[in-house]
C-alpha cells in the first residue's frame, strides 16, 4: 500500500531515532523514507527501526531500509 506523505505519518515515524540516520539526512530534514524515497545521503546501514513504527505496521510494508532502497514496491 502506497504510504501518504501527511502530517500523522511524519509525527508517527521513527527515523529520526534511528542509528543509522546521520547528520546529513538530519540536516536535509529528512524522515518517512517509505512515502518520499530514499535518501539524498550517502547511508551506511547501523540497524533500521521501521519494524517498530507504527505506520509501518498500518500499511503492512514488510521490508525496512527504505533510506537506502526507495520507497516499498
Ligand atoms: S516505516 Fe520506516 S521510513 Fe516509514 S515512517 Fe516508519 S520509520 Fe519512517
Ligand atoms: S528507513 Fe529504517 S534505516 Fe532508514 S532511517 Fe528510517 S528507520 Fe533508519
Amino acid at each position: 500500500m502506497t504510504v501518504e506523505i501527511s502530517e500523522s505519518n511524519q509525527v508517527r515515524c521513527l527515523c529520526p531515532t534511528c542509528p543509522t540516520y546521520g547528520d546529513c539526512m538530519r540536516g536535509a530534514g529528512e524522515r518517512l523514507y517509505c512515502a518520499a524515497g530514499k535518501s539524498s545521503c550517502d547511508v551506511g546501514a547501523a540497524g533500521c527501526l521501521c519494524n517498530d513504527c507504527p505506520v509501518w505496521a498500518e500499511y503492512g510494508l514488510g521490508t525496512r531500509y527504505f533510506c537506502i532502497s526507495g520507497t516499498p514496491s
